[in-house]
């Protein structure tokens, strides 16, 4: 019933106009916006396919040599670019062994086995694991990159070309039960019909992906440009009061925000040049990003001011991390051109529960014990005026607790 409805050669002219379509719009993009290496192995896997769909959709006009030798090379290569271009999407290296691989079996079985150019099964055979190990490869390498980068439409294209890699394999049980042979039309088996409807879907999903994955990572790219501060790579101000407000609108009952700002600051842009003062600008960064906990937020919010929201953090522990964050920063030797530079940092902190959930006044409160800071000498922490009172009745209910007596020392 199937294979009459479905025509082997029609899905193949169709499978040939939504590659050459696919082609024309990567090839478009490649030349004019000289697209990312992925797109460059696309344009090309999509051209090779377009030509693999015209020889295999008339091969019963031309040579067989022509339409299933070279078809079938073509198609093996097609997928063996596809994947590589997935792998070059995820800026992973490119095993030209591996590239080879499938174009290599074909030709080899095609060229030097008579048993197997003749034989339709083995051929299906061999060309259900070429399809298939590509399929599942850029399936794994979707699914690898999703943490480093969350594109919408990962999971999904990956889920479909794993389907598609599961469901290739299957060909291999239907021609060694049922196996069709050249001199039968193969639309009349109608389980290589149904097969040749889902490689056409398939080949409409992975140019679909191309495409859709292409304007994703565009996206992807600026935003995170739009979001970060391009000195630093973190957080820009706006981003960090949009990450903060999105987290106190899920949990408006706890957190701190620390505003550290370096002390001296343009006294070392004077001293060593603006070069050094950006150096050490990163180097502040990096200390910091690396001492704070992976839910903490961190921004710039401007010039050499920076900020730390804390979501799981009471005042007291607040005051912890920020004091840690002052020395360890205090102890850092930031070399320019033969030169050592130290800086110290002042800090002000505020609590969300102080400040009402409200992000403009605990940002207005963490400035104001800043300036205090400022004020009373730099190199300290203080914490915000409400707040202090507060620790300190805290602070004279429990006894002093070791550890905190340097941070105490300066509320
Ligand atoms: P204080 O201890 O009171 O904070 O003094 P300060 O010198 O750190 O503060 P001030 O506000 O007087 O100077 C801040 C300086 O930071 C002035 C500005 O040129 C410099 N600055 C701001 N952004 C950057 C930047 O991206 N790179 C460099 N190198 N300097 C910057
Ligand atoms: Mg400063
Ligand atoms: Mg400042």
């Amino acid at each position: 019933m199937l294979e009459v409805l479905i025509s082997v050669p029609t899905l193949l002219i169709c499978t040939l106009l939504s590659t050459l379509v696919v082609a024309v719009f990567l090839t478009q993009y490649w030349l004019t916006e000289r697209g990312p290496a992925a797109a460059r192995f696309w344009c090309i896997a999509m051209w090779i396919g377009t030509a693999s769909s015209a020889l295999l959709a008339t091969r019963e006009t031309i040579a067989p040599e022509l339409s299933i030798g070279l078809g079938n090379f073509l198609a093996a290569l097609a997928y063996s670019l596809t994947w590589a271009g997935f792998r070059a999407f995820e800026d992973r290296h490119v095993s030209r062994i591996a590239l080879a691989a499938g174009p290599a079996a074909w030709s080899l079985a095609y060229l030097f086995s008579d048993t197997f150019a003749a034989d339709m099964s083995l051929r299906v055979i061999l060309m259900s694991l070429v399809v298939s190990g590509y399929s599942l490869g850029i399936a794994t390498e979707l699914l690898s990159g999703r943490r480093r980068e969350a594109l919408p439409s990962r999971r999904i294209i990956a889920v479909l070309l794993a389907s598609h890699g599961v469901i290739y394999l299957l060909r291999i049980p239907f021609a060694l039960v049922a196996p069709v042979t050249d001199g039968a039309a193969p639309s009349v088996s109608p389980w290589f019909a149904i097969f040749a409807l889902e490689i056409f879907l398939h080949t409409l999903i992975v140019a679909v992906a191309m495409l859709v994955l292409i304007k994703e990572r565009s996206e992807f790219v600026f935003r995170y440009a739009a979001r970060s501060d391009a000195l630093t790579g973190i957080l820009n101000r706006g981003a960090f009061m949009d990450d903060v407000s999105a987290r106190l609108l899920r949990r408006p009952d706890s957190g701190v925000l620390m505003l550290f700002d370096l002390d001296h600051f343009k006294s070392i842009n004077d001293t060593y040049g603006h070069m050094a003062g950006d150096q050490v600008l990163r180097r502040f960064t990096s200390a910091v990003s690396a001492l704070i906990d992976d839910d903490m937020i961190f921004g710039r919010f401007g010039g050499e001011e920076f900020a730390v929201f804390a979501p799981a953090l009471d005042l007291e522990h607040g005051l912890a991390v920020a004091d840690r964050i002052r020395r360890d920063v205090a102890r850092l030797s930031i070399g320019h051109f033969g030169e050592t530079i130290s800086i110290t940092i002042s800090a002000g902190i505020a609590s969300v529960v102080l400040s009402g959930g409200d992000l403009d006044r605990m940002v207005a409160a963490a400035d104001h014990a800043l300036y205090r800071a400022k004020a009373e000498g730099r190199d300290r922490v203080n914490l915000a005026g409400p707040a202090e009172s507060l620790m300190q009745v805290a602070g004279r209910m429990r006894g002093p607790e070791p550890g905190h007596a340097e941070a105490g020392a300066v509320l």
